[in-house]
């Protein structure tokens, strides 16, 4: 007997896409990144550094979170979802709602309750594991979640690169020794590795600062673009890397690092600039201790050791743009595209051959597993070409009464130029790349 499996495809039609692209640059935005997301139609702005997400944003937000999942849940992290309303008792134990400064946003309820909004969760997340991890054969434990943080930034900018309100991956790892704490954070590395490999993008690790959060090791992952904030050192030879900040002296000019031996011996250093898109903190105890979080092995009572470890989700996107353009508009990488191909149906209405043939290589490459853009919209193939190239898609697939006459397909990657002709078989070898 044959099972038969029907699959519903859901026909992403671009007469449908709500996507506001725009001709012309806007005036507010500094960077290409910024301009790119507002030209693109990926967002648009609410309020100083606050942000809608429009559909296609959406979409590429939601590429960038499934990465992060799939890695986090396969090295045994486990997701959780805290509230981004947080009670100011548990920031006056920790003594963090003096001292993190005006970027934490407070507020009181109707009972004059006082709670800010989450910039970061370590009180949050410790004041959950305190009152449940009675034994240390619970742990080790990692929770991780992807959720909006609000910080009140002195000089929000460059859209949503660095916005009031973003989405964060935030993972936090409880363990009871200084060695397990390695373990953690090693595994969490590789895990970082693996996620910043997938997403396609050209990053460093480099050693950084504990800042604000306090603690000991820490190392930030850096995607590279002249336009980045931060300035790292390597060495032209070895795997040193740092955040520049880590090697000056006071009044020091960065530029005179440039030239000087590696501090690990090995090659000369060099500068480049970079966006930081992740971080991650070994802890220790500063939180477990402020909050009397510790449980008892063989008489003795142990404060728990901690790690957090963050991804700026919504700056990745930026981040990526910064990276990835030329004049036309955005190259995503692959991992990252809203949609893999685009098929432009040449004057839509005028030949139902050419509707049937773009809704079958629709199917066929669906079935396939891509993410197709069907762009039916009543204009002429340059605004169609103009926009596909602005919104990035890797691939686009041109379908007309002539293409079907000689029986091929035009194909061309979003960096090429010239198209080719290819047949359908050639077409679905050239796309799965
Ligand atoms: P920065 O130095 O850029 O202000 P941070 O060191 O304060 O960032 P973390 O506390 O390490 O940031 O937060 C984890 C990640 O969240 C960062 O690596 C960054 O990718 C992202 N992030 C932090 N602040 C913002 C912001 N204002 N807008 C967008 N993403 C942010
Ligand atoms: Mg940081």
């Amino acid at each position: 007997m044959q099972m038969l499996i029907l699959l519903k495809i859901i026909i992403m039609k671009a007469k449908n896409l709500f996507f506001p692209t725009l001709r012309e640059d806007p005036s507010e935005a500094e960077v290409i990144s910024h301009k790119l997301m507002i030209k693109s139609g990926l967002i648009r702005k609410v309020a100083s550094g606050v942000y809608n997400w429009l559909p296609l944003g959406v979409k590429i937000l939601r590429k960038v979170e499934n990465i992060v999942r799939e890695e986090m849940n396969s090295f045994g992290g486990q997701e959780v979802l805290m509230p981004m309303v947080q009670p100011g008792e548990l920031w006056k134990e920790t003594e963090r709602w003096q001292k993190y400064g005006k970027e934490l946003l407070v507020f009181q309820d109707r009972h004059e309750r006082e709670f800010c909004l989450g910039p970061t969760h370590e009180e949050v997340i410790t004041d959950l594991l305190r009152r449940e991890v009675k034994s240390h054969k619970q742990l080790p434990v990692t929770l991780y979640q992807i959720q909006t943080k609000f910080r009140d930034e002195i000089r929000p900018r460059f859209g949503v690169m660095r916005s009031r309100e973003f989405l964060m991956k935030d993972a936090y790892s409880f363990d009871l020794t200084k060695e397990n704490l390695d373990l953690s954070y090693k595994n969490m590395k590789e895990a970082y590795v693996k996620i910043f490999d997938r997403l396609g993008l050209d990053y460093r690790v480099v050693k950084a600062d504990t800042g604000e959060i306090g603690g000991s090791d820490s190392e930030e992952i850096h995607v590279l673009a002249d336009t980045g904030e931060d300035l790292l050192v390597f060495s032209n030879e070895s795997d040193f890397a740092s955040n520049v900040e880590l090697m000056l002296e006071e009044g020091q000019d960065p530029q005179s690092l440039k030239g000087k031996p590696s501090p690990d011996g090995k090659g000369t250093l060099e500068l480049k600039k970079g966006i930081e898109v992740g971080h991650i903190f070994k802890l220790g105890t500063k939180y477990s201790e402020s909050m009397n979080f510790k449980i008892q092995v063989e008489n003795e009572n142990k404060f728990l050791e901690m790690g957090c470890y963050g991804i700026g989700i919504s700056r990745i996107v930026a981040a990526a743009i910064e990276q990835n353009n030329d004049e036309k508009g955005i190259i995503w990488p692959e991992a990252l595209a809203p949609f893999n191909v685009c098929i432009i149906e040449v004057n839509p209405k005028n030949d139902q051959k050419v509707s049937n043939q773009c809704e079958e290589l629709y199917k066929e490459l669906s079935n396939q597993g891509f993410d197709v853009l069907w762009d039916n919209r009543d204009q002429g193939p340059g605004v169609k070409f103009s926009d596909m190239e602005l919104i990035g898609i890797p691939n686009i697939v041109t379908i007309s009464k002539k293409t079907i006459e000689n029986n091929h397909f035009e194909f061309r990657t979003r960096e090429e130029e010239q198209g080719v002709h290819l047949s359908l078989n050639e077409l679905l070898t050239k796309i799965k790349g």
